[in-house]
């Protein structure tokens, strides 16, 4: 199996009936680039900034974010790379930020509304992504946008950043791509709107299962609950995907759930464009898709959305052999 995969590694991920989709790699740090090439990465699907963040005692300067983002994109050689800005909170703390305790840190202050909030921190962010925007083929996302406000909030301070650039001379690329995470339900449900106005969509399940379902993520005693074949998640996901194609934008997906081998003949089904997970599940996801048919899988997938339960949902892809 491994000398299959081996030999799929430059080959450009189509299903069985020649649909071609993007297999991504989530990454955390520049040195991760190298797994995700040689495991015939298509792109960075989601590279998490926080990690640049963590494990210092104070913020990372613009200079030393800008030569990580910049690493990331020249190794890249001209793939897509996907850089989501600062997801903190929740469950990734930072100790130099002095913030107070929360009740409900998942449902809290983290990520985006943290970044509107302190918008020196978010403005620094911008300015060293868009400078390092010149090196290879940057897509910036937004995490855990709620509302169509804080997206357009954290669009104008990024317009307002390439502006001042522009005038100090600085080069800034003219095609980044703008999209957001999906992984509140919120989001999910008015995707048509955020679709008139977004580049793209890149569904975080690991955090919209865990906000649908209501059931933390980290507590094991509601882990029963984190259920991506429930077929409430499956009907949000297709919202999703539709919306952004009505709209001509992508969808893709960076939750867990994009690398599961009983997901994505569903996903695939569902017309998911970009499925970006880790870097060791790319050839076996590849070497999956290459033998299933999507319209084959889209017949799968409208049976699934009518099913009531999970347990069913899982029995329907072990009845094709998956
Ligand atoms: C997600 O929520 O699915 C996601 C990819 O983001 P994170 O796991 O970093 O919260
Ligand atoms: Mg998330």
């Amino acid at each position: 199996q491994i000398a299959e995969w081996k030999k799929l590694q430059k080959v450009a991920t189509q299903s069985k009936d020649g649909v071609h989709v993007e297999l991504a790699a989530n990454i955390g740090t520049p040195n991760d680039v190298n797994g995700v090439l040689e495991n015939g990465g298509e792109g960075v699907g989601l590279y998490r900034t926080e990690f640049l963040y963590m494990g210092r005692t104070e913020l990372p300067s613009e200079d030393v974010q800008f030569n990580a983002y910049k690493t990331v994109l020249e190794k890249m050689q001209g793939k897509p790379v996907v850089v989501r800005t600062l997801d903190i909170g929740g469950d990734k703390e930072l100790p130099y930020l002095d913030m107070p305790k929360e009740m409900n840190p998942f449902l809290g202050f983290r990520a985006i509304r943290l970044c509107l909030d302190r918008t020196d921190i978010f403005r620094t962010q911008l300015r060293a992504l868009l400078r390092a925007s010149v090196y290879g083929n940057l897509r910036i996302m937004f995490p855990m946008i709620a509302t169509l406000n804080e997206f357009r909030q954290a669009k104008a301070l990024l317009l307002d950043e390439k502006e001042k650039l522009v005038s100090e001379g600085v080069q800034v690329s003219d095609s980044i791509q703008l999209g957001i995470m999906v992984e509140i339900p919120s989001t999910a449900v008015l995707a048509d709107q955020f679709a008139k106005e977004v580049d793209f969509f890149s569904i975080g399940t690991n955090d919209l299962i865990q906000y649908t379902m209501a059931a933390d993520r980290m507590n094991e005693r509601v882990s029963y609950l984190y259920q991506p074949y429930n077929p409430s998640i499956l009907r949000l996901v297709k919202m999703v995907i539709d919306a952004a194609h009505k709209e001509g934008r992508w969808a893709g997906m960076c939750g867990e759930m994009a690398g599961d081998a009983t997901a994505i003949p569903l996903l695939l089904g569902l017309g998911l464009d970009e499925f970006s997970m880790s870097a060791t599940s790319i050839l076996p996801a590849r070497s999956q898709i290459m033998k299933l048919s999507k319209a084959e899988m889209a017949s799968l997938s409208e049976k699934a959305l009518q099913m009531q339960t999970a347990e069913e949902v899982v029995e329907l892809v072990r009845s094709i052999g998956m």
